[in-house]
């Protein structure tokens, strides 16, 4: 089984897909995930990444897509959770291709749907762990010593492209370059919508009731 996260910076695609981890056996495939280890470990790629992100700006298709590519190469008997990819038309469009050359196919998209006011509220108050990837929130998620990590000690971080000016940027490139995917994979009967306004855990339950039918 083949998922796919959809929705604005911000929407909770992360937390879920953490729930889809803890509970079934699905690879979480984040490209934004890669690019901040590539980026962590100063790799060509995270120096190249690095500069598109850090704007708030798409890393170009070309590289995403091989990255993807490359990854389910590897193994596409395997079940995956794509959050954060595709981001555009051309790289959903790629998607499709590159899975069925490999026999494979998406089973389910699923739109997080959430207001703006929520998403800058939800990203600027965010932090992360700098070497475990663990997330935290000054509004009701602090660790227990300030600016330490409760699970590994790393240090807690806000990410660039969470401040205010970052955030907005991304609202604008989601509104331009990804929200058309909501049309494309509607069009491709594979479109669900479930309300992210509530927390993880319920969200993950409206989304496995969805695929259970
Ligand atoms: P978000 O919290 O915005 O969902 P992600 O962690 O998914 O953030 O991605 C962080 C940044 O990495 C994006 O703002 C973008 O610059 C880059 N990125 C991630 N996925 C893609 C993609 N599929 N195509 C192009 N750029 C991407
Ligand atoms: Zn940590």
């Amino acid at each position: 089984m083949n998922i796919l996260l959809l929705g604005k910076p911000g929407a909770g695609k992360g937390s879920v897909a953490k729930e889809f981890k803890e509970k079934m056996n699905i690879v979480h495939l984040s490209t934004g995930d890669i690019f901040r280890n590539e980026i962590h470990e100063k790799t060509e790629l995270g120096l190249l990444a690095d500069s598109y992100i850090s704007k708030g700006l798409l890393v170009p298709d070309e590289v995403t897509n091989e990255i993807i590519r490359s990854v389910l190469k590897k193994d596409p008997t395997k079940n995956y959770l794509f959050d954060g990819y595709p981001r555009t038309v051309n790289q959903a469009k790629f998607l499709k291709s590159a899975m069925a050359e490999l026999g494979m196919k998406l089973d389910g998209v699923f739109d997080l749907e959430t207001s703006d006011e929520l998403v800058i509220v939800r990203l600027s108050s965010r932090r992360v762990c700098k070497t475990c990837g663990m997330i935290y929130n000054t509004r009701n998620h602090n660790p227990k010593v300030e600016g330490v990590c409760d699970v590994c000690g790393g240090k807690i971080i806000q990410r660039a492209d969470d401040k205010e000016e970052a955030i907005k940027e991304r609202l604008k490139v989601y509104n331009a370059q990804t929200k058309p995917l909501i049309e494309y994979y509607a069009n491709e009967g594979l479109l669900h919508s479930v309300d992210s306004t509530k927390d993880s855990p319920e969200l993950f339950e409206d989304i496995l009731n969805i695929i259970n039918g």
